[in-house]
């Protein structure tokens, strides 16, 4: 079972993982004026209950990924994959969210959303903590 400490430990790796890319490829092009967009907008780990897996995963365009069935299922059922909704001013399925469940569905096929667990999201160019959006709670209903 993976930990609340591990979860945040991973997402905490992940800040500094971006922090160093963003530096390197600024440092690889000092020329080019530095952008917000660098960083992704959010970060966020989720991990397994049942194996103690965690991953991370940021946000993102959902355009050209293909979602893992029971998570394309739950997104769409809010609204098509890559449009907004009124609820939320977030993206369908661009979310840290469901690009890091999606990973641990991946990894465990047929595993239950009930046994997902996520850590606090975060701002990773600040890193101040977020609160989880209205698409993401009602995605992963069971645990947010
Ligand atoms: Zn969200």
């Amino acid at each position: 079972m993976a930990t609340q400490r591990a979860l945040e430990h991973c997402v905490s790796d992940a800040i500094q993982e971006i922090k160093r890319q963003v530096r390197r490829i600024r440092q690889s092009h000092p020329n080019v004026k530095h952008r917000i967009q660098d960083y992704p907008a959010m970060v966020v780990a989720c991990g397994y209950k049942r194996s103690g897996a965690v991953f991370w995963g940021q946000s993102a365009s959902p355009v050209n990924l293909q979602y893992e069935q029971p998570i394309k299922k739950r997104l769409e059922a809010l609204a098509p994959i890559g449009e907004k909704r009124k609820e939320c001013n977030n993206v369908i399925g661009a979310c840290a969210e469901p690009h890091a469940a999606n990973q641990v569905v991946k990894t465990f096929p047929g595993c239950n959303m009930k046994e997902l667990q996520f850590s606090s999201a975060y701002r990773p160019r600040t890193a101040q903590r977020k609160k989880y959006c209205q698409n993401c709670k009602e995605t992963f209903y069971e645990v947010l």
